[in-house]
C-alpha cells in the first residue's frame, strides 16, 4: 500500500514570488502535483483552463459552496478561490504529493482539517522589493496592483503560524531552500514507517 501523500500549503503576499517558487518546485520534484483551485475570477492571459485554475462562474462558484464541496473557500479581491475536498483527499489518499497555493485564510481552513499539512511562507525581501515585482509583473491596472500592496503587510503577519518561511531575495536559493523543505518532510520517520516495517518485518511494533 501506498503511503498517504504529502499536503504542503505555500502562501505569500501578491508579487513576492510564490507562482515562480511554485513552478520551480514543480519541475524539480516529479512526484509532487499541483493541486488546482476553483475560481471565479478571469483567465489572465497564459493561464490553462483546468491546469492553473478551474475557471468557473460566481454562480457556479456559489453552488459548489452551498454542495459542501471545498475543503476550504475564501473571497479575495473580489473574486472567489476554493479547493475540491474530494479531489484534494482522493489524490492524498492515492499517495500523491500535493502543492496547494492558498491565501492565509484558506491555509487556516486546511490545517484545521487536515491531520498532517506542511505550511510554507514565502516572504518578499523588502516591501520595497513587493511593489516593484508587483510593477514588473504588468498584467494588473495600477488601482489592483495597490490593493494587493496595501493587503500585503498585514498577510505578513500570518507567517507567524507557518512550519516554514522562506526570503525570496536571490530566485535560486529560495527554490533550493523550498525543496529542502519539501525532501526533509519526505524523510519524517513517522512518513516512512510503513516502508521501513516493510524492509524490516522483525521489527518490533512499538520500537
Ligand atoms: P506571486 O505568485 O507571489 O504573485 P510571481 O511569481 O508572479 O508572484 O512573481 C512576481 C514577479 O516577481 C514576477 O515578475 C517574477 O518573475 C518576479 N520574481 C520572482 N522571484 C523573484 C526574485 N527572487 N527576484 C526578482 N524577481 C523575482
Ligand atoms: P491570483 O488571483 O493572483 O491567482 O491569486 C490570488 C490569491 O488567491 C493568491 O494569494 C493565491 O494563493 C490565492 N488562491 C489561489 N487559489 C486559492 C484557493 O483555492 N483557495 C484560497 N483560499 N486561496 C487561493
Amino acid at each position: 500500500m501506498k503511503e498517504k501523500g504529502i499536503c504542503m500549503v505555500i502562501s505569500a503576499p501578491s508579487g513576492s514570488g510564490k507562482s515562480t517558487l511554485c513552478r520551480r518546485l514543480l519541475a524539480a520534484c516529479p512526484d509532487m502535483e499541483f493541486s488546482v483551485s476553483f475560481t471565479s475570477r478571469e483567465p489572465r492571459p497564459n493561464e490553462i483552463n483546468g491546469k492553473d485554475y478551474h475557471f468557473i462562474s460566481r454562480e457556479n462558484f456559489q453552488c459548489r459552496i452551498e454542495r459542501g464541496e471545498f475543503v476550504e473557500w475564501t473571497e479575495n479581491f473580489g473574486e472567489f478561490y476554493g479547493t475540491s475536498g474530494k479531489v484534494l483527499q482522493d489524490l492524498l489518499q492515492s499517495g500523491k504529493d500535493l502543492l496547494l497555493d492558498i491565501e492565509p485564510r484558506g491555509a487556516s481552513q486546511v490545517k484545521n482539517q487536515l491531520q498532517e499539512v506542511v505550511l510554507v511562507f514565502v516572504l518578499p525581501p523588502s516591501l520595497d522589493e513587493l511593489l516593484r515585482r508587483l510593477q514588473r509583473r504588468g498584467h494588473e491596472t495600477p488601482e489592483a496592483i495597490q490593493k494587493r500592496f496595501d493587503r500585503a503587510e498585514s498577510e505578513l503577519k500570518e507567517v507567524l503560524w507557518y512550519d516554514y518561511a522562506v526570503i525570496n531575495e536571490d530566485l535560486d536559493a529560495a527554490a533550493k531552500q523550498l525543496t529542502a523543505i519539501y525532501q526533509a518532510e519526505k524523510c519524517r520517520t513517522n512518513r516512512l514507517l510503513g516502508m521501513i516495517r516493510r524492509l524490516y518485518p522483525t521489527m518490533k511494533k512499538e520500537a
